[in-house]
């Protein structure tokens, strides 16, 4: 047996649940891509599944994207190549090889390398999917974006600026304010020193913001609704701080707000859907219409420390590992 070396979990629980040890190799099987991880991509959903906020069964490699070249294709796979330079989602990221379905494999444009492609789909797909699906943009929206310093965050702002939206970031420290800035938000709240809802209100006349995109969940929900105009979007799309509770429909009438809570991955159920949201995004990338901030490299076997920034709200951008 061909052996890896991998994150794997035995266990949900903190950091020290991540162990850095030998796998069996995985194989294709048909319409998949086996490929040689050459940079590795982290995600918030990495420490829900790590910390048992998603199930995963266990044990379980992490990981949930990367970026590398193919080393053998499963019988029908016929868009992807031996040799092909590809990002990819898909399950079990954190290892020297990954198997995934090849309806989720992007061969990479010429002059991006693995790292920056890492870096891009799981964030990058989520980012576009959030502001042509699930809200559409519309010139001079108001736009309220929460954690604008951060991986999802940076692009969120990036994209809305440049699709004509007015944006307001929320962050926690200075450093992270200047960062949005330079994304493009035109106004940044720093939460631990202001009142958001109080900003939010002063900036917009006091109607509100047309949509909020609010991936950080229960300490924000509440904030969020407050912040829409009549018929405002709410797109809660994940819980940094933890998972919403339970709340009463009837608050959504209040001010006629629509509420969805979309997940990036029934977006792309298709190839089809799949490669089309990767074409728009990487176009925007090419034409540096947006651009991706890495935070830092990490060596895959110092993941615990990733997790830990990430977590601690210490990073401003994607965090890359590479095998
Ligand atoms: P980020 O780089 O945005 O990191 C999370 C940020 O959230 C932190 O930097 C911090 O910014 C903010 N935050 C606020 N409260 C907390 C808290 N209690 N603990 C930790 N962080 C907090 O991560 P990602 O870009 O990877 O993910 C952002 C969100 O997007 C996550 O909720 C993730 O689940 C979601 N997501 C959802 C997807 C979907 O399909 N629905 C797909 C991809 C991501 P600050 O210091 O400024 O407060």
């Amino acid at each position: 047996m061909t052996t890896m070396k991998a994150i794997q979990i035995q266990n949900v629980g903190g950091v020290e649940v991540l162990q850095y040890t030998d796998v069996p190799r995985p194989t294709v099987s048909p319409n998949t891509v086996l490929i040689k991880n050459h940079a590795i991509g982290v995600n918030f959903i990495d420490i829900y599944q790590r910390s048992g906020v998603y199930k995963v069964s266990l044990p379980a490699i992490l990981g949930r994207e990367g970026a590398g070249v193919v080393e053998q294709v499963g019988e029908g796979v016929e868009n992807i190549a031996a040799g092909d330079r590809v990002a990819y989602l898909g399950p079990s990221s954190y290892a020297e090889y990954t198997v995934t379905s090849a309806n989720h494999v992007y061969k990479l444009p010429e002059n991006v390398d693995f790292k920056l492609g890492a870096a891009s789909l799981l964030q990058g797909l989520t980012a576009w999917t959030l502001v042509t699906q699930a809200y559409p943009i519309k010139k001079g929206d108001w736009v309220l974006v929460h954690a604008a310093a951060g991986g999802t965050g940076l692009l969120l702002t990036q994209i809305a600026k440049y699709l004509g939206a007015n944006v307001i970031g929320t962050v926690s420290t200075q450093e992270k304010a200047e960062k949005a800035l330079r994304a493009g938000a035109d106004h940044v709240i720093n939460y631990t020193t202001s009142d958001v809802l109080s900003e939010v209100k002063a900036l917009t006349s006091n109607e509100g913001v047309n949509v909020v995109y609010d991936g950080v969940g229960k300490d924000t929900f509440d904030t969020s609704l407050a912040s829409l105009r009549r018929l405002g979007w709410m797109v809660s799309f994940g819980n940094a701080s933890g998972v919403t509770p339970p709340f009463s429909l009837l608050r959504l009438s209040e001010k006629n707000v629509t509420l969805a809570r979309p997940a990036l991955f029934n977006y792309i159920v298709t190839r089809e859907e799949f490669s089309k949201y990767c074409e728009e995004f990487f176009a925007l990338l090419v034409a540096q219409k947006v651009d991706i901030r890495i935070h830092k490299t990490y060596k895959l076997n110092e993941v615990k420390q990733a997790h830990s920034d990430l977590e601690g709200r210490k990073t401003s951008g994607k965090l890359v590992l590479e095998p």
